[in-house]
């Protein structure tokens, strides 16, 4: 039987409803607008993209952004200099600087700049410290997101096998830490480890971010597993695709994320909640 479609699309239109409605209380009560700003540094054509999608989705909330676009050979001086602007700036309640950056660039030195209270990706040590407690702040956004499709799609992750492909401080480490938080009984599965479809093939909740188009077949999935697909990835033919096989998987699973229109959508929504919930700390 095919498997369902959770629709990120649909999932992220709903939340955003209610961010947006949030937002507008919010500004009615204190007069405070919710305020991203978005730093990128040079030309990468994904990261361009991403970056448009956050604005077009800040403005749609109700939300007031900043697109700080810097040149490819900006020195990391400059680029720490103008955090340090924006954590001065009553307007902006969420920094983010769009990864990856250029290799003059030390990326852990740059979100360690960030102010824990405006760092809405959720990447800063201190932030990354209280998600691991349990007493988090903000969530990182995409396993953020995918713990709410979980949640709103009904399925249940307590006492449920989860295993994470990938094991990366911005997806596969904080995915496991939220199924684990949700009482998921968790496996990390990384380049190392040996036998993978016979692990995978234990999971009732199958998450992959690994990178690589085609990488989860069906014969690692087991039947009636709900699988994840975090990957964004391009095929032979430049075409936007996750890591699993989707045509073949979708016979086997019970529940599957399509890409694109699945976590990435939801990524950003995750990213709306962060700067609101930035901005709404704020008027306490
Ligand atoms: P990453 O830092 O490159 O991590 C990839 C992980 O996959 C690593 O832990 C790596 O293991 C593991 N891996 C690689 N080859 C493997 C293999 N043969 N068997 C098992 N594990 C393997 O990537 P990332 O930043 O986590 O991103 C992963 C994917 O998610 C990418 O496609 C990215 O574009 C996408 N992504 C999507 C969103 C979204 O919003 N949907 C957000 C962020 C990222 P080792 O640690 O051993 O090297």
């Amino acid at each position: 039987m095919a498997a369902k479609i959770i629709d990120g699309k649909k999932i992220s239109a709903a939340v955003r409803e209610e961010i947006k409605a949030r937002a507008a209380a919010l500004t009615e009560r204190t007069g405070i607008v919710p305020g991203l700003a978005v730093i990128i540094v040079g030309e990468n054509p994904a990261s361009q993209v991403y970056v448009r999608n956050k604005k077009k989705a800040c403005e749609d909330a109700g939300f007031y952004s900043v697109v700080i676009e810097l040149p490819g050979d900006t020195e990391q001086k400059t680029l720490l200099a103008k955090i340090a602007e924006l954590k001065e700036d009553p307007r902006i309640h969420g920094i983010l600087v769009q990864l990856p950056l250029p290799e003059q660039i030390d990326e852990q030195a740059v979100i360690a700049a960030i102010p824990p209270e405006k760092d809405v990706d959720a990447f800063h040590p201190e932030n990354v410290g209280h998600i691991l407690i349990g007493d988090h702040r903000f969530l990182p956004c995409t396993p953020a997101g995918v713990m709410k499709m979980l949640e709103i799609e009904g399925i249940p992750v307590a006492g449920r096998e989860c295993v994470v492909i990938g094991r990366s401080n911005i997806v596969g480490k904080p995915m496991a830490v939220l199924l684990l938080q949700a009482n998921g009984t968790v496996t990390v599965c990384h380049s190392r480890t040996k036998n993978l479809p016979e692990v995978t093939r234990r999971a009732d909740i199958l998450v992959s971010a690994v990178g690589k188009a085609g990488f989860v077949t069906a014969d690692m999935v087991k039947e009636g597993a709900v699988v994840i697909d975090v990957g964004m990835n391009r095929n032979a033919e430049g075409k936007l695709c996750g890591d699993v096989d989707f045509a073949a998987v979708s016979e086997v699973a019970s529940a599957i994320t399509p890409v694109p229109g699945g976590v990435g959508v939801m990524t950003i929504t995750m990213l709306l909640e962060n700067t609101l919930r930035a901005a709404e700390a704020k008027a306490l």
